[in-house]
């Protein structure tokens, strides 16, 4: 099976959400819709049944949060300090079902976490860290990647020759994976489409209501403004930081991109003195930059406008400069934000506030709140047996491999790849190739001059106008763009 949409599919999946009855519209194109798509359309065809699932986003899929994190697949060694058990022992499973089903997306990923504080705080983290860590094998178990190990600061030293040495009293080295959170969600919606369900970007929907047995979905086609009304059974409200009226809490994650800070293939996991962890992941093309992240941050403007704030920048580069001394605090390249979707519980730090999730009927409408990418297919499952009962343990996603053959990650930009992106990718703006085809967006400093000749190429293609060109690179600076 390919890994891409089938050819046009955007234009005919419209054509059928104007003219079909659905049995299920899922609004929201993030990894918790894609992911409830593919798990519908997988059991459809596993029972035989038939069934009429479409998924709508009112941007490009993979736009919020769901390709803007730190593209960790984890069980979440820090939630351990909030005795989530069963949130880090479910992310755990998941990490390793999604490694046997996605091998060429899912790519384990060494840590070293450095116990700073000296010989007497460097000891006491050295046993509560060392503890969690213990636990974090044992609720992996066989499914563990490596076992913890730790090192001496002169071990330490000599990988990670940049890394400071100030109040360094030793280190441990354990496991999790990285992921393209990006690609994974679209191979999820390819592999709905193929499988016949129609999947259309840049549909807002613009609320419903019910007449008789059937929703009436206001939508709009926001690269037309053309108005049409969707008509489906039942909904799934996947919209994530955007479901205003649910008891959310948003609390915003930032990043950002450096040159690269360290010297080995692992990543850095410090925990702060405000017991927050940051990462530094090799990053970018050839492992050449640092992604360093992240923040936590309650938002109260809209999910429509996410960045990072100067103060984030600050926090984020203060702490390269304690762990990272002599790289000289490099301005940050690129820098990149989204929100969490947080189940409300009142009186709890943005930090400690429990990434685990809910998913329930309200009426005909699923809904699905908080959770982490990493426990998306788990989280699509339940959604799944809610929705429909008598498919429960039908076609087990966690058996079913994911995406078919290559492209998988497009890295270079040029007439046959942007060809593709259009044709199989649904890309329709210039920040859909910068930021999801391809990561150049999340990769390097955008600038004019590294957008026009792609927004060019692009424009033979759509086509757009000059005043088209302008507006696109217009807009994808903007999303870029930095404080200060
Ligand atoms: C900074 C940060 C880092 C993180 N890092 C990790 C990590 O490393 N590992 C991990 O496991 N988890 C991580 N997470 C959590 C994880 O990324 C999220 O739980 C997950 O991506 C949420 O997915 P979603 O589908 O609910 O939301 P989203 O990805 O935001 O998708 C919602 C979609 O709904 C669409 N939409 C909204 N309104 C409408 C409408 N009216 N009509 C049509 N479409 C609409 C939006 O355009 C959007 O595409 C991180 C979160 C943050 C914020």
């Amino acid at each position: 099976m390919p890994s891409a949409f089938p050819p046009d599919h955007r234009e005919k999946s419209i054509s059928r959400l104007k003219i079909e009855i659905l049995d299920i519209l899922i609004v929201g194109g993030g990894i918790n819709g894609a992911g409830i798509l593919r798990d519908l359309q997988l059991r459809a065809a596993d029972t035989g049944e038939p069934l009429r699932a479409a998924l709508i986003d009112k941007g490009h899929f993979a736009s919020g949060t769901s390709g803007r994190n730190s593209q960790l697949i984890h069980g979440g060694l820090r939630y351990l300090k909030y005795f989530e058990f069963d949130l880090v022992r479910e992310a755990l499973r998941e990490r390793a079902t999604l490694l046997k089903i996605a091998p060429h997306l899912v790519e384990p990923l060494p840590m070293i976490l450095p116990f700073y504080g000296g010989w007497i705080g460097g000891l006491w983290n050295r046993l509560f860290y060392g503890t969690g860590l213990r636990i974090y094998d044992r609720l992996a178990g066989e499914l563990n990647i490596a076992q913890r190990r730790y090192l001496s600061r002169q071990e330490v030293r000599q990988i990670e020759p940049k890394l400071s040495t100030q109040g360094l009293f030793s280190a441990a080295i354990f496991s999790d994976c990285r992921i393209h959170s990006a690609r994974l969600l679209l191979e999820n919606l390819f592999e709905a489409a193929e499988l016949g369900a129609p999947v259309a970007n840049y549909i807002q929907a613009h609320g419903w209501e019910r007449k008789g047995s059937l929703f009436h979905v206001k939508a709009e086609d926001r690269l037309t403004g053309a108005e049409f009304n969707i008509r489906a059974k039942r909904l799934v409200d996947a919209r994530g930081p955007w479901d205003t009226q649910g008891s959310l809490r948003l609390v915003r994650g930032s990043h950002i991109v450096v040159p690269r800070l360290n010297a080995s293939d692992h990543a850095i996991a410090y925990f702060g003195k405000d017991g927050r962890i940051i990462f530094v992941i090799p990053w970018g093309p050839e492992k050449s930059l640092s992604l360093v992240g992240t923040t936590d941050v309650d938002h109260r403007g809209s999910p429509d406008d996410v960045r990072i704030s100067e103060d984030e920048v600050r926090y984020l580069r203060a702490a390269v400069r304690r762990l990272f001394p002599e790289a000289g605090d490099p301005a940050p390249l690129a820098a990149y934000s989204s929100l969490r979707p947080l189940v409300a519980n009142e009186g709890k730090s943005a930090t400690a506030a429990s990434r685990s999730h809910k998913i329930w009927l309200d009426g005909d409408v699923l809904k699905i709140a908080g959770g982490k990418y990493t426990t998306y297919r788990a989280m699509s499952e339940e959604a799944v047996d809610l929705l429909k009962p008598d498919w429960k343990g039908r076609c087990r996603t966690a058996e079913a491999p994911l995406g078919g053959t290559g492209p998988h990650v497009l890295t270079t930009v040029d007439r046959r790849v942007v060809d593709w992106a259009i044709k199989r990718e649904m890309v329709r703006r210039l920040s859909d190739l910068v930021f999801v085809s391809t990561y150049w967006g999340h990769e390097r400093l955008l600038t004019e001059e590294v957008l026009r000749p792609v927004a060019e190429l692009m424009s033979k293609r759509l086509p757009w106008s000059q005043r088209q060109i302008e507006e696109e690179i217009a807009a994808t600076l903007e999303l870029a763009r930095m404080p200060g």
